[in-house]
């Protein structure tokens, strides 16, 4: 017998392995962060205790989900402005709030996105926004998993005078946190509309000489095409891959206006892309071609985008959205299996996190694991366990959130955050933001 620090127990565990193994009466055996056993039950229990054994019973476990493209902080915008023209929204709603933030408010916002995910099972995003070291104070303290990156423009940011001093940020950035367990950087240039060639040049130098990743925005409408094409004589991926941007340490966010030719440019560099649904949708920004992309081989994860475009973080939902947006857009049934979106929302995404030890529950990952009350009526009966996860389960129903075997949520409990603390500052923080939206308007 072996003693480890946690022992689980479920009925169901949808391990997301290499062979997509499903395993009935499960058990995993976790040390120091670690998955060191999943097997049966029986076979787990033959190997290994525990003083600390959580017997879930009716319960399915699964991979934390990974939001692979979001603006955490973006919490602070959600629902103060909808429904408007894309250029009214950002210059008259979003905008004025974002250019008067402070590191408090960033690391308010950024802790209130970590309790939503923590809550509805993603324990790990990628994640570009202002004063970025403020958001990663807020994953220290939630315990979720992040890849950030400090977001760089041409112009001035809350956090930076211009875009020297913001490279230098994301150097200062890279020094402060690059050995915290849970917190990893990426180079992140805003988007080809609101960066120039020679700072898109110099982030993709600084992302190899840190040996991190790289995350832009790109392609995302064709508005974005046509000014692209304006200003640099080439559409958005071209542009970028004249650059030497596209590779595998890159991930692009949206890639919604990309022809078949770049969709086979992004597949043979091995640039990763950051699907959103909700977002693309509720932007009215156009349909990604993602099973085309699937076929050309390009890693397509999934991501939420931030909550003033979504407006949540749950990745169940997206998920849902994900398979009927692609099999209304090609008018095909079979197209975006839960499987393949499954597959998005976790291992996929692991790829975008640059990290092969999360997305999958195998002996060696990392112990992100949550868990689901199958007991929950919408969940009833049980033919499908994929199938249930992507189109029946909103969310509601995770029951237990653990990060690197730490237990961060449980029956309607958050470990490590204050939650009343957080539900008052949220109220009085949405005076403040109406305010800065009322004076421009
Ligand atoms: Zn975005």
């Amino acid at each position: 017998m072996q003693s480890c620090d946690t022992l689980l127990f479920a009925e169901i565990i949808v391990t997301q392995d290499e062979s997509r193994s499903i395993i009935y009466n499960g058990g995993v055996a976790i040390s120091e962060g670690n998955i060191m056993c999943i097997d049966t039950a029986a076979a787990v229990r033959s190997q290994y205790t525990s003083e600390n054994v959580m017997e879930l019973g009716n319960s399915l476990l699964m991979p934390g989900l990974i939001n692979s493209h979001t603006h955490a902080a973006m919490t602070l915008l959600r629902g103060a402005a909808d429904d408007l023209p894309l250029m009214d929204w950002l210059n008259n709603h979003i905008f004025p709030v974002e250019q008067n933030l402070t590191a408090e408010k960033v690391e308010l916002g950024a802790l209130l996105a970590c309790a939503e995910m923590t809550r509805y099972g993603t324990t790990s995003f990628c994640d570009m926004y202002l004063i970025e070291d403020a958001t990663y104070k807020a994953v220290d303290q939630s315990g979720l998993r992040v890849l950030g990156g400090e977001g760089l423009f041409m112009f001035p940011s809350p956090a930076y005078p211009d875009f020297d001093a913001g490279i230098k940020l994301v150097r200062e950035l890279e020094a402060k946190w690059n050995k915290h367990p849970r917190i990893r950087q990426a180079v992140m240039p805003h988007a080809v509309y609101t960066t120039t060639p020679e700072i898109l040049t110099t982030c993709r130098e600084v992302a190899e000489e840190l040996d991190i990743p790289i995350h832009i925005h790109l392609a995302e409408t064709p508005a974005e095409t046509k000014a692209c094409v304006e200003s640099f004589g080439k559409r958005p991926v071209e542009y970028a891959h004249s650059l030497g941007l596209l590779s595998g340490r890159t991930t692009v966010a949206h890639a919604v206006d990309v022809t078949d030719d770049e969709i086979s440019l992004l597949a043979e560099t091995g640039t990763n892309v950051a699907h959103n649904p909700e977002s693309n949708m509720k932007l009215a920004s156009g349909m990604a071609p993602v099973e085309k992309m699937l076929a050309k081989g390009v890693n397509v994860t999934l991501g939420t985008d931030g909550a003033a475009s979504n407006n949540a973080l749950n990745m169940f939902t997206e998920m849902a959205s994900c398979a009927f947006l692609h099999k209304v857009q090609l008018l095909d049934p079979t197209a975006a299996s839960a499987q393949t979106v499954l597959d998005m929302a976790t291992c996929n995404g692991a790829r975008t996190m640059g990290q092969s030890d999360i997305g999958s529950l195998a002996v060696g990952n990392q112990a992100d694991i949550i868990a689901i009350d199958l007991t929950q009526p919408n969940l009833l009966p049980m033919h499908n366990p994929v199938s249930q996860l992507v189109y029946s389960t909103t969310g509601a129903e995770v029951h237990m959130s653990m990060v690197a075997g730490e237990v961060l949520y449980r029956d309607g409990k958050y470990l490590k955050i204050d939650y009343p603390a957080l539900i008052d500052a949220a109220k009085d923080v949405a005076k403040w933001v109406q305010k800065k939206i009322q004076k421009r308007s």
